[in-house]
């Protein structure tokens, strides 16, 4: 079905995403916000964030495709209300959160953040591996991304449990779920990975109440949102040794200010946003689905429930 979609984003090009998708489908005009003249032309949005202004000229919308795989970046106060919206998910996002996830792991448990420091201290200490049966894993979030990162971390060895607000069963994993299963899990593992979505319930679910019910020594890897960890308790629990390193992909303010206490603490390492990535060419066919989809009335992929918030 022909037609055209609206382009607006302030980190993404425009042009890249217009040749991703033409490639595949000739008959469709991705269209930057900045050149659009007859906004009631637009049956379907690509979406970071709406265009200055809002979406109140496009009438005649049908549906939201956004950018990234959360939708944290959208005010759905803003948004038309009613309209579908759809989070994007593609197999190359999941590809590089699940690398992202067992590179961090494997680099507390290995122990190399620790060599590194004892090589610029230019110490050699000894050490005998150490036993995967002795580092499980805990997956916070069981979703598209978690549920990957789970079977992959587990795929390698790992002991590996996980916690989601619903039951997920996944082979091979010990799964909690909910408010009341959160101390099991806390107690059950010694890195916790966190692949939440942020909504209100899941705000700063990394505190130190929680941090604090992990086992002594335990890691924390943060690929969620950067809403999810309370900061100033990790550095606290960090310098206190009970959290012994922890690795952050997102955080509450990014870019990250120079003056940030992380960086002055030598057990966190902080990656600028880069655990996973969306790429046109990968992702313009899941795009395109979708707006054939909407044009058709059929229910979206990867649709957002608006009452849960993600
Ligand atoms: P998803 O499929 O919606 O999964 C979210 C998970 O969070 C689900 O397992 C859900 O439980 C769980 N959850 C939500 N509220 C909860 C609560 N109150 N208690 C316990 N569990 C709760 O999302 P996804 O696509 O996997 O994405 C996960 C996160 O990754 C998002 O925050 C996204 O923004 C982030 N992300 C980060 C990057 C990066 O570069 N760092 C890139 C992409 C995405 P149920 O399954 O029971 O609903």
């Amino acid at each position: 079905m022909a037609g055209k979609i609206l382009f607006s984003s302030d980190i993404d090009d425009p042009a890249a995403w217009a040749a991703a998708v033409r490639a595949l489908r000739p008959d469709l005009e991705v269209v930057d916000w900045r050149a659009v003249t007859e906004p009631e032309a637009f049956e379907f949005a690509l979406l970071w964030k709406p265009p200055p202004g809002g979406l109140g000229p496009y009438r005649n919308l049908k549906a939201i495709q956004s950018l990234g795989a959360g939708i944290n970046q959208l005010d759905l106060s803003t948004l038309p209300p009613g309209l579908p919206l759809a989070r994007l998910i593609d197999p190359l996002l999941t590809e590089t959160m699940v690398d992202y996830a067992v590179t961090a792991v494997y680099r507390h448990f290995r122990g190399f953040d620790r060599f590194e420091r004892q090589g610029r201290e230019r110490r050699w200490a000894h050490e005998e591996p150490p036993a995967k049966d002795d580092f499980p894993v805990g997956v916070l979030g069981l979703g598209v991304l978690g549920g990957a990162v789970a079977q992959r971390i587990r795929a390698v060895g790992f002991p590996v449990t996980g916690w989601s607000r619903s039951r997920h069963p996944i082979n091979g994993i010990e799964v909690y779920a909910g408010e009341e299963e959160l101390p099991a899990f806390l107690a059950s593992a010694r890195a916790f990975v966190c692949v939440l979505a942020l909504t209100e319930q899941t705000a700063g679910i990394l505190n130190r109440e929680t941090m604090g019910a992990m086992p002594a020594r335990s890691y924390v890897i943060n690929m969620g949102r950067g809403g999810h960890l309370v900061e100033a308790d990790l550095a606290a629990l960090v310098r206190a040794g009970h959290i012994a390193g922890a690795t952050l992909d997102v955080l509450s303010q990014e870019p990250v200010p120079a003056d940030h206490p992380f960086y002055d603490l030598p057990e966190i390492l902080v990656t600028p946003h880069v655990a996973g990535g969306i790429a046109p060419r990968s992702a313009a066919p899941i795009v395109i689905e979708n707006f054939d989809r909407a044009m058709t009335g059929a229910p979206l992929l990867n649709l957002v429930d608006p009452a849960r918030g993600y």
